[in-house]
């Protein structure tokens, strides 16, 4: 089991407590880039027990840690994939995966200030599923084969730029810069007692907002990552935003305003915490 980070844009494992930067641990810089790292994930296993041989490069309570993958080739977000969420939004439950994309310009860390868009700037609560081979035609039963570990992430949006199209058309609208909280770490899938039954949670405004588990996802992971390889080749590092549950901002009423923290967990993988800043304010 391993958990992947970034310091400074650059791979490393976290072990308890302290980071060791995968460049220095392994002396090739290959394993400095975080897809370069995810790529050889049969090494990080290994790498990971040795960690514990050595002092670590740092503590982790000392460095700002950036997005786990943010040299993602691919960023897919899935819409309407919770029954519950299907039904505060007022839609039909999809046939297919309802998939638009993130831009990968939008990635952000754990603790990155979120620049709100506008008014309407919503959160979505979000397992992230990190791929970790070249794929394609991915069969069901391979599937978590190919998934090399599992993030926490934050599907910000811009609801007004989201919905105004005619069709809508969702990706632009999710993708301004810093729209992508990810992290803290990525986690190694056998780190998971039960990788299909994930618990996710969102707390904002000094309360509980969204709590599910993955478990109730309508098309699995599994079938997630059947479905896109079928179409596109997936690459190591490729992020799927699986979807959110119910309880998001636009079904209250209420939106995302300067100031607010947004508290995101995932089980087994640990939390983001963003602040939302107003346009003109300065970032941290
Ligand atoms: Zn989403």
């Amino acid at each position: 089991m391993f958990r992947l980070v970034t310091v400074a844009g650059r791979a490393a494992l976290e072990h308890d407590g302290g980071w060791y930067d995968l460049g220095q641990l392994t002396g090739d810089e290959a394993f400095s880039a975080p897809a370069g790292a995810l790529a050889h994930h049969g090494a990080l296993h290994e790498l990971s027990e040795r960690c514990a041989e050595r002092p670590p490069d740092g503590r982790l309570a000392d460095v700002t840690l950036g997005p786990p993958v943010p040299d993602a080739r691919q960023v897919f977000g899935i819409g309407l994939n919770y029954r519950s969420h299907a039904a505060e939004s007022g839609m039909e439950l999809p046939p297919a995966p309802l998939t638009f994309t993130k831009f990968p310009s939008c990635l952000a860390g754990p603790t990155t200030d979120v620049r709100l868009s506008g008014d309407t700037v919503d959160y979505e609560a979000e397992v992230v599923v990190v791929i970790g081979a070249d794929c394609r035609h991915v069969p069901e039963d391979r599937a978590w084969a190919v998934v090399v570990g599992i993030t926490a992430g934050q599907d910000i949006s811009d609801r007004h730029v989201q919905l105004s199209g005619s069709p809508p058309q969702f990706s632009l609208g999710k993708s301004f810069t810093s729209y992508g909280p990810t992290g803290p770490a990525v986690v190694s899938v056998d780190a998971f007692a039960d990788a299909d039954d994930i618990a996710l949670s969102c707390e904002v405004w000094g309360g509980a907002v969204q709590q599910a588990s993955t478990a109730q996802l309508i098309f699995t992971v599994p079938q997630l990552v059947s479905y896109l390889s079928s179409i596109c080749t997936l690459y190591p590092g490729d992020l799927i935003f699986t979807g959110t549950p119910d309880g998001v901002g636009m079904a209250r009423g209420r939106f995302l305003a300067p100031g607010d923290v947004i508290v995101t967990r995932v089980d087994g993988v640990g939390e983001l915490r963003n602040r939302c800043v107003g346009p003109d304010e300065e970032e941290h």
